[in-house]
């Protein structure tokens, strides 16, 4: 064995060295799956079929292929670095402000990226990978990321500032809505959500991880306008086409 693959055989001992994408060994990312991150992000709000609201869904492309595999790989804590690669990929290829807050009032206003919640356990086992994926959100578009776990939200920041504010909480009941169908998800969501924050005056961006039949994402904008938030936008690193439904969300 050559010094080189030897190196090469040790360090795959303490790294992963298979592509995040597909699997093949020797790259972290291969080029054909970077591929898949090349953008633009895209509008998809026509497709999923929860989402009552006007506000676009902006998304890197379908959950399947490269694409799934390091959303899965990172939400299940295997490859932490698809995580960042993820949010690189899809803060550098985010739409322009102005596009991306459906042409609201131009900053400075106040700004929250508010991520879809998730379960204790995820959280607590530091798999909050929507959390950060706000957080990087807000870091991108405003240099600046505060996160509030608290309701005082709005006392704490001053005008023109752009935070991460996770103050969406689950009610409860059924950690995940695998298997179930789309009435269901929907009259599960609606009545699981709270916020926690004032946001009367706030400008709102939602983000997830994956938009499957929308039902998340309308629970979200339900709840922060309800805390009188105006939602501007969904984003999220993927979404199950309009084909092939019943993955989980
Ligand atoms: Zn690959």
């Amino acid at each position: 064995m050559s010094e080189q693959n030897f190196s090469r055989s040790a360090a795959s001992l303490l790294f992963d060295y298979r592509c995040m994408g597909c699997g093949l060994w020797d790259c972290p990312l291969c080029e054909s799956c970077a591929l898949s991150l090349a953008g633009p992000m895209k509008n998809v709000r026509a497709i999923p079929p929860a989402l009552r609201s006007e506000v676009p869904v902006w998304t890197m492309g379908e959950y399947a292929g490269p694409l799934r595999s390091m959303i899965v790989s990172w939400k299940n804590g295997a490859r932490m670095d698809a995580g960042q690669v993820l949010m690189d990929a899809s803060c550098r290829l985010l739409p322009p402000v102005p596009r991306l807050l459906n042409d609201a009032t131009p900053p400075p206003h106040q700004l929250a990226i508010v991520p879809a919640p998730s379960g204790f356990v995820r959280s607590w086992r530091g798999l909050f990978v929507v959390g950060l994926f706000s957080d990087c959100l807000a870091r991108t578009l405003g240099n600046h990321v505060k996160t509030e776990h608290h309701d005082t939200l709005c006392r704490s920041v001053t005008a023109s500032e752009i935070v991460s504010a996770h103050v969406l909480r689950r009610r409860g009941g059924p950690a995940h809505q695998r298997g179930s169908g789309l009435r269901d998800r929907q009259r599960n969501r609606s009545h699981r959500l709270r916020c926690v924050a004032d946001l009367r005056d706030w400008d709102v961006v939602i983000c997830d991880d994956v938009v499957t039949t929308g039902a998340t994402a309308q629970a979200c904008i339900d709840s922060v306008t309800g805390a009188g938030g105006r939602v501007r936008a969904v984003v999220a690193l993927a979404h199950v086409p309009a084909i092939g439904r019943g993955r989980d969300e």
